[in-house]
């Protein structure tokens, strides 16, 4: 038996890869009956923020990392994939279409017991693993006996995030639809490996675009066109506005790729314009010419009735946030359905407290998986969770657990998570630079990455073949 606290993204994954292995598991998710101050629904996996799973290329690499969970079979990455909205190369999605497909998924497998109760304390004596998957916003009592276990290492810190608007209030006549030099998918009309590769964006730093961040040409997004005057007086006012008071603590720190957008045009009138509000590789159709700034709208769901503001988190007032996000040329009239918001992000400073294989470092039995284990975003919370679920499932049958190479984007976020600088730790999304290098030069970026992924599934093939137990083909179900 295993047993999962949490049924997120991580935990619903592990659930998956637990019980594919045979193995029977209990998974302890807390909604309804206690909410968290951000989830909406009791679906298992809600995506909480953006829709986005970012890029879906090989030479990037989330999308390295996706490929290796949907050839681990990952549950994670079947409902997205079929979730699919249009989102140029990256992957996107329908978000109640994908969480109810976990969530059902979860719900009708035999081998899966659903308990909707909150766990106080981390179990132990239990008759299997214990994986805590409770997320960034895991619940009081359980963050403080998490933070008993692991001691002074128990951290806190603060994202935020992006407004999103109902589509018939933005003004077409202002807006103009471009994805950044032109790369969509749609206008190519299929998804056909030439034309994927080709959508892969330049901008892409080859560390995946951020999680609340810049989607750099990798979308079909209603762009938001300012004049210089416009951009002036829309920086004057987010300096001015007032911004929602932090409860708890006074020196929040916010993750670099998700900063609010208040805090970036605190840094210099030009910040957000080499920023969220790039105009670069947008020229606007009627005029031929980039815009002075832009701000990019990204389809939210699949009826296409919602559009979310791509990297605009932030932190100020509602009422605030209705005001100067009206200043936006086309969102004159903009209703808001969701306004954006300040949060918490509960996570344990990985490198001391876990091994590769996300056990812990003092509890054979005990794992840790998703956003509280010490990563950053869906793909990586839920890569983790895959990871944990397997290996849990390993030591249940007692089999041992481990990782697979380094050289794979599974075994490098293990790898980080575990071994990176434990004084300075901050949770990463997945980077090539997290990767081992090739070892011979290969000159273009892309074919470069483009090596580093073509090794990483081919090491990864190699570990899962040498392990009939631990790996289960995609899409294949070993529980009974
Ligand atoms: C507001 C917000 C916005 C974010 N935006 C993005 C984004 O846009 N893109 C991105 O890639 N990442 C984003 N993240 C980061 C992260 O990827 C997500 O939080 C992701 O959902 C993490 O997956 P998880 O499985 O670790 O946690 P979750 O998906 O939060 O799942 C944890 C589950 O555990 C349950 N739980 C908590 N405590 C208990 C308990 N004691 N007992 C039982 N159940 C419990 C919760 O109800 C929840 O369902 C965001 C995070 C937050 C908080």
């Amino acid at each position: 038996m295993v047993h999962i606290i949490g049924g997120g993204l991580a935990g619903s994954e592990a659930a998956w890869q637990a019980a594919s292995r045979g193995v029977r598991v209990t998974l302890y998710e807390m909604r309804p009956v206690r909410p968290t101050a951000v989830h909406k629904t009791d679906r298992l996996a809600e995506l909480v923020c953006s829709n986005s799973f970012r890029g879906d290329k090989l030479d990037n690499a989330v999308g390295l990392l996706k490929e290796e969970m949907r050839r681990m079979g990952s549950l994670i990455m079947r409902a997205a994939d079929a979730a699919r909205v249009p989102a140029g190369a990256a992957l996107a999605v329908d978000r109640e279409r994908f969480a109810s497909a976990v969530t059902d998924a979860i719900a009708s497998h035999p081998s899966i017991a659903l308990c909707r109760e909150e766990v106080s304390r981390i179990p132990s004596g239990l008759d299997g693993p214990v994986i805590v998957a409770t997320g960034p916003l895991t619940s009081d009592a359980l963050s403080r006996d998490i933070a008993s276990f692991v001691g002074s290492e128990h951290l806190y810190f603060y994202d935020a995030v992006s407004p999103i608007v109902l589509a018939e209030s933005i003004d077409r006549a202002k807006v103009y639809r471009a994805s950044r030099w032109g790369r969509s998918l749609r206008t190519g009309g299929s998804h056909s490996a030439g034309e994927t590769m080709a959508a892969t964006n330049s901008g892409e730093s080859g560390t995946g675009s951020p999680a609340c961040g810049i989607d750099d040409g990798q979308g079909d997004y209603l762009n938001c066109p300012f004049t210089r005057d416009e951009y002036e007086r829309f920086h004057a006012a987010l300096i001015a506005a007032e911004k929602a008071p932090l409860h708890e603590f006074d020196d929040p720190r916010f993750f670099e790729g998700c900063l609010p957008i208040e805090v970036m045009a605190a840094r210099g009138i030009e910040t957000l314009r080499f920023g969220p509000m790039k105009p670069v590789g947008l020229p606007d159709p009627r005029t031929g010419r980039e815009p002075y700034a832009v701000v990019q709208l990204r389809q939210d769901n699949l009826a296409g009735d919602h559009f979310s503001l791509v990297g605009f988190q932030t932190q100020m007032k509602w009422g605030e946030q209705a005001r100067v996000l009206r200043l936006i040329p086309g969102l004159e009239q903009a209703e808001f359905v969701r306004f954006g918001m300040i949060h918490r992000n509960t996570y344990i400073n990985g490198p001391t407290v876990l091994r590769e294989t996300w056990q812990t470092r003092r509890r054979d039995d005990l794992f840790f998986a998703g956003q509280v284990s010490g990563v950053e975003g869906y793909v990586e919370s839920a890569a983790s969770g895959l990871m944990a679920g397997r290996n849990a499932a390993m030591l249940a049958i007692g089999d041992a657990p481990s990782a697979p190479p380094r050289t794979t984007a599974l075994g490098a976020l293990a790898y980080y998570v575990s071994h990176a600088d434990a004084k300075h730790y901050a949770p990463s999304n997945i980077a090539f630079g997290l990767l081992p290098p090739l070892d011979r030069r290969v000159r273009s970026k892309q074919d470069r990455n483009r090596s580093i992924a073509d090794r990483a599934l081919a090491d990864l093939q190699r570990w899962m073949d040498q392990d009939r137990v631990g790996s289960v083909p995609a899409g294949v179900s070993r529980a009974t």
